[in-house]
């Protein structure tokens, strides 16, 4: 969005509020400048030069979740989520407590081998103890291809950085599911961040040399299907890469999609056990998937699925935001935990690393011994039972 396509896009605002009915720090605070519409005004105000830009003002921009709930309520048809994004690049010196983060990702988006073993000797002074311990083996530690004699069909994964640095063993989860169904599975080194903590960062330069270098890197891979599992990833990529670098990968796809796409789960079978579901915010609000999960866990034989009050309400993680505004994180994401614990479920699932991360966090606080599950476990755990 251009300097014009971005004043245009504020002055577009008659001030309705109906952006802000579902946005979580505004329902959380109650306070008008922590919500989708007082967040439309103050960079309104700035733009036009009546606020400068100060600290306390980048705060009420940076503490957006960048959910996207208030993205088609507005309307007069302002991209919301958009527009913050416009203003935390003009904000982004005034932001003192994303100075370090900031720092960190100029230099480790495109280094992300040494930044993650960087973090891991970190995370051994206890300073991050709310983090999942780094691996030393990340999922994509080389290039590698498990062919298969007659093929079903060949998929690649874009693994993201959290399953390829906390979560590995979700990468190696899909693989195994994806090889069970008869894929050829493609695990691609050389991805880089998918760009989005820069582009919350307000790092948008360097966010748009990443997303033009994971197109690239990705247009050699020869797949149908390049798989994520991680909906902020396929957001960013399916969404803003054709903003960013003018381009994308085309056949990204997020795993519930492929999975309802190609019926991958058919005859599946678990132990007895009371499922409920957490819709991630991008793969609800960006995505629009929300009965794909729900079909695949209803349709494994052994589930009883239990739905929750307030599904899609966010659980509070948000990348950056867990860091920067952790208080008000914990607030989001202690109403979600009651909602879990309210549905009698032994299990939570979910399918995003992120919220599996901030999940497992509450649930230790919590201490309801509720198992945190993405969706790839439970089915990767299906098929070691009942598929061989
Ligand atoms: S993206 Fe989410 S947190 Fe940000 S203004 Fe919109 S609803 Fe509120
Ligand atoms: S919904 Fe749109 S017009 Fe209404 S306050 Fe929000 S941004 Fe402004």
């Amino acid at each position: 969005m251009n300097d014009t396509a971005y004043q245009t896009e504020l002055s577009r605002c008659n001030r309705c509020g109906a952006c802000k009915t579902l946005c979580p720090t505004f329902l959380t605070t109650m306070n008008e400048s922590m919500g989708a519409r007082g967040r439309v005004a103050l960079l309104g105000e700035l733009e036009e030069d009546r606020l400068p830009p100060t600290k306390k003002l980048a705060e009420k921009i940076f503490s957006c979740m960048l959910c996207g709930a208030c993205r088609n309520l507005c309307p007069t048809g302002i991209n919301i989520p958009e527009v913050v994004y416009q203003g935390r690049t003009r904000l982004k010196d005034s932001f003192s407590r994303g100075f370090l983060l900031k720092t960190a990702l100029k230099y480790a988006a495109s280094r992300m081998d040494p930044a993650f073993k960087a973090l891991r000797l970190i995370q051994k002074t206890g300073i991050i103890p709310y983090l999942p311990e780094v691996t030393s083996e990340p999922f994509k530690n080389g290039f590698q291809v498990y062919r298969q004699k007659k093929k079903t069909g060949r998929a690649a994964i874009f693994a993201g950085c959290s399953v390829n640095y906390f979560y590995p063993g979700l990468g190696r989860a899909l693989s195994r599911i994806l090889y069970a169904r008869g894929y050829e599975v493609v695990v691609f080194k050389g991805e880089l961040c998918c760009g989005a903590p820069l582009r919350s960062a307000g790092l948008t330069v360097e966010a748009v040399s990443i997303a033009k270098r994971n197109v690239e890197h990705f247009s050699r891979v020869r797949a149908e299907a390049i798989i994520s599992m991680c909906p902020t990833c396929t957001t960013v990529i399916r969404d803003q890469y054709p903003l960013l670098a003018g381009d994308t990968i085309s056949n990204i796809m997020d795993i519930n999609e492929f999975l309802v796409k190609h019926d991958i789960v058919t005859g599946l079978e678990i132990s007895p056990a009371v499922v409920t579901y957490h819709d991630p915010c991008h793969l609800n609000y960006g995505l629009g998937i929300t009965d794909e999960p729900r079909r695949v866990l209803r349709g494994i034989k052994g589930v009883e699925f239990a739905e929750m009050r307030g599904a899609r309400e966010c659980c509070g993680f948000a990348g950056s935001f867990s860091l920067h505004f952790r208080g008000l994180s914990k607030d989001i994401g202690k109403r979600k935990m009651e909602n879990i614990i309210d549905t009698g479920a032994d299990t939570v699932v979910t399918s995003c690393p992120g919220c599996v991360m901030q999940l497992e966090d509450l649930e230790r606080a919590s201490n309801t011994g509720i198992k945190i599950k993405h969706i790839v476990e439970v089915i990767d755990e299906a098929m070691g039972s009942s598929v061989k």
